[in-house]
């Protein structure tokens, strides 16, 4: 995938909105207990992240904050576009030459990997050196299961969506554990609809990493490109596999309180197991078990990148 040549990817940027962690952390407390009958959000100095069950790239989420959205479906519906190629190093660039973490969700590199796939991003960036920590979970043809693996390239396909950061230690993130559903909305979802009741047209972006400690989460991984277009949800929901998985279930992504205007994908984790198995999260399905823990760095900018030329109106969630 060195031969990935990118250039002149269009990008907008935009300044989002940041209160005090506190401030925050009392918001989103009120707000998950209205979904949630156990809550607890804090903020916490930054723990060792780098440790399993999350075993990020680099120990932390702190320093010089940023969400980022690349591509997006478009790109791969209804017909998957094998153009859309791009590299992790190119996109700390456009990001005002970043370096340090960068976790999330994507396509996964194709090229590479043989097969569509999802990517769980987990890489340390400084210029051209990157130290790949990412997985992908491609479906197995014979045993359709979505199995996770190793790569060690930090290409990725159709679009992608990222928390940057130096990756260090030395400042707070939130801590947000939540247990027993009681409401309608998932843990994201809770979160994100909680921002944007507070702080309306005001856009903020949280990224990191949660785990559904217990109960059942229900993902998706993409099967082989269609050859036959997939037009809307129904179809698109017919060629997707899904799958239940038992917590422990680690989640790499960022989520926006709303889309500012730019055709953005407003949340995207996508998670991994230490049972060989991961895909994109969608949410849990029991309700009365589940367990989550997650640590979220809050982020300063916002960069939209190779936005699609039209908007697509499903494939989102
Ligand atoms: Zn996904």
């Amino acid at each position: 995938m060195s031969d990935v040549v990118v250039q002149n990817l269009p990008c907008k940027s935009l300044k989002l909105f940041t209160p005090a962690l506190a401030e925050l952390a009392a918001v989103l407390q009120k707000g998950l207990e209205e979904n949630f009958a156990s809550v607890q959000v804090s903020v916490i100095d930054c723990p060792d992240l780098s440790l399993p069950p999350y075993s990020l790239a680099s120990p932390g989420l702190c320093g010089d904050q940023k969400v980022v959205d690349v591509g997006g479906p478009y790109y791969l519906l209804p017909l998957a576009n094998k153009e859309k190629l791009y590299r992790l190093r190119d996109i700390a660039k456009i990001c005002g030459d970043h370096s340090g973490l960068m976790v999330g969700a994507g396509a996964g590199p194709w090229p590479v990997v043989g097969a569509n796939c999802e990517l769980m991003a987990n890489i340390n960036v400084t210029g051209d050196t990157v130290d790949v920590r990412s997985k992908v979970a491609k479906v197995n043809a014979e045993t359709q299961l979505g199995e996770t693996q190793d790569i060690d390239t930090d290409a990725f396909a159709l679009m992608g969506n990222f928390y940057l950061s130096k990756g260090n230690r030395d400042g707070k993130v939130l801590e947000i554990k939540a247990s027993h559903r009681t409401g309608p909305d998932n843990y994201m979802s809770s979160i994100r609809n909680t921002l944007h009741k507070h702080y309306g047209d005001q856009t903020l972006g949280l990224g990191g990493t949660f785990l559904v400690e217990k109960g059942k989460a229900k993902l998706h991984v993409m099967s082989e490109f269609s050859t036959t277009p997939i037009n809307n949800a129904e179809q698109l929901n017919n060629w997707l596999k899904f799958y239940e998985y038992e917590g422990p279930v680690t989640a790499l992504g960022y989520l926006l309180s709303h889309d500012p205007g730019l055709d953005v994908r407003i949340e995207h984790f996508h998670c991994f197991t230490d049972r060989g198995v991961g895909g994109h999260y969608h949410y849990d399905t029991t309700p009365e078990d589940v367990a989550y823990r997650g640590y979220f760095g809050l982020a300063e900018t916002f960069y939209r990148i190779d936005a699609p030329p039209e908007i697509l109106n499903f494939g989102k969630d």
